[in-house]
């Protein structure tokens, strides 16, 4: 194999341990790309060691997704299957932690009907609902890691061999998972202290409002009232502290979903179901997009943005530093996992119910603090070396927290 099998193996032990953290007794269910099979199994192997249950891997295959467009009846795009959503949903009731292996081809639907991608998208969002909701409330443990998948390589770097543009995002991977270190797991653990610290940081200032400026952007993001910053390790509703995201680079935290206002512009391109979108550009009027265009992929952007009432409002805002490990590589990975912990970003639609102070809000309690819901969650990137970011606190206070994509604050 083309692909460090050592940096494989440690990559499998650190999901298990410190990304899902899985707990002797607990079920673990794995989705990948079939092609990431090699890191399944090894990720099996480490689950096992570390006493699980049971694991169960369900694979999805590049060339039978693209036999549905090409040969399926027109009414299968409406159709998801709600059966396998409906078990997800069961299994996480039943504390089964969750691993979800991404590296598919970010280009796979691209040349195919724009209706038909955003009928599938649709339906299978409405579907999934069961399984995101106890995801996006953080039931029980999650993490999510790459493999290095040969399409997703190549689009990478097209001027490479397949074979070497494989290695390359392979060794990518490994730098920003922090696994080409010696002890991956301790240097995950100083890592979590510092995105703590920042957290911490935002958390004692409480700002109202956090203030976005650089080029093509000026925007004013309200915080839901209550809201709480989080960022690499957390507890999940089980009581089991997981890493989410591998890598993660962020802070992040709920916005007020009535409270921004402004012009905002994409900083890279972002990739979407299968479609890249670039140059997104939109206007924000007391919380909803009012105008949005881009220079490709326009007409997937409109299509998402009416997927349901929420999906023109903010879920998530986050804090990514320009001198990131991610950031530094200077590569366009594609991939919303990478280019997110890459730079700052906002998320239309759902937002995190976690990210209050109070964790036993009701639905209706979430969204009269400014909590956003909808049934899509889209991260996209509005960071970079040119952007500054003042937080603004209710009295009016105003205090640096970027300048020019970098940290502003120092602790001795
Ligand atoms: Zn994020
Ligand atoms: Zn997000």
């Amino acid at each position: 194999m083309i692909i460090d099998e050592k940096k494989l193996d440690k990559l499998a032990e650190l999901a298990i341990k410190t990304g899902v953290a899985l707990q002797r007794g607990q079920d673990l269910l794995l989705t990948a790309p079939i092609e990431a099979l090699p890191l399944v199994r090894r990720i099996a192997v480490h689950a096992y060691k570390e006493g699980a249950n049971i694991v169960t891997p369900l694979f999805s295959d590049p060339e039978i997704t693209l036999s549905r467009f090409n040969h399926a009846t027109d009414e299968s795009f409406d159709k998801a299957p709600s059966w396998l959503f409906n078990g997800m949903g069961e299994a996480f009731d039943n504390n089964t932690a969750r691993l979800a292996v991404v590296g598919e081809d970010p280009l796979l639907l691209s040349n195919q009907d724009p209706d038909k991608v955003s009928r599938v998208n649709k339906a299978t969002s409405v579907a999934y609902k069961p399984a995101r909701e106890r995801i996006t409330r953080f039931d029980i443990n999650w993490n999510i890691i790459s493999w290095p998948g040969q399409a997703w390589a190549n689009q990478m770097f097209p001027d490479l061999n397949s074979e070497e543009a494989q290695k390359k995002l392979a060794n990518a991977i490994f730098k920003a998972s922090r696994v080409d270190t010696e002890n991956p797991i301790e240097e995950w653990k100083k890592h979590n202290a510092n995105l703590r610290k920042w957290s911490d940081w935002l958390n004692n200032m409480d700002f109202a409002y956090l203030h976005f400026n650089g080029p093509g952007t000026n925007l004013k993001v309200g915080l839901a009232d209550g809201h709480e910053w989080m960022g690499g390790a957390s507890m999940a509703q089980n009581g089991i502290v997981c890493n989410p995201n591998i890598p993660s680079e962020e802070v992040f935290t709920t916005p007020h979903c009535l409270r921004v206002d402004g012009e905002v512009s994409a900083t890279k391109p972002l990739s979407h179901q299968g479609s890249l979108i670039e140059n997104i550009k939109v206007k924000f009027e007391n919380g909803k997009i009012t105008q949005a265009n881009a220079t490709k992929g326009e007409k997937v952007l409109l299509k998402v943005l009416d997927s349901d009432e929420g999906a023109r409002r903010l879920g998530e805002v986050a804090l990514v530093p320009d001198n990131s490990p991610i950031s530094q590589t200077g590569l366009l990975f594609y991939n919303t996992l990478f280019d997110e912990n890459a730079a700052c970003h906002i998320a239309l639609g759902q937002c995190y119910t976690k990210c209050f102070k109070n964790q036993s809000l009701t639905k209706e309690e979430i969204s009269s603090q400014g909590g956003n819901s909808s049934m899509i969650h889209i991260d996209w990137m509005i960071g970079s070396n040119k952007i500054d970011i003042d937080g603004i606190k209710q009295n009016g206070d105003i205090t640096p927290i970027f300048r020019k994509g970098k940290w502003a604050q120092k602790f001795n």
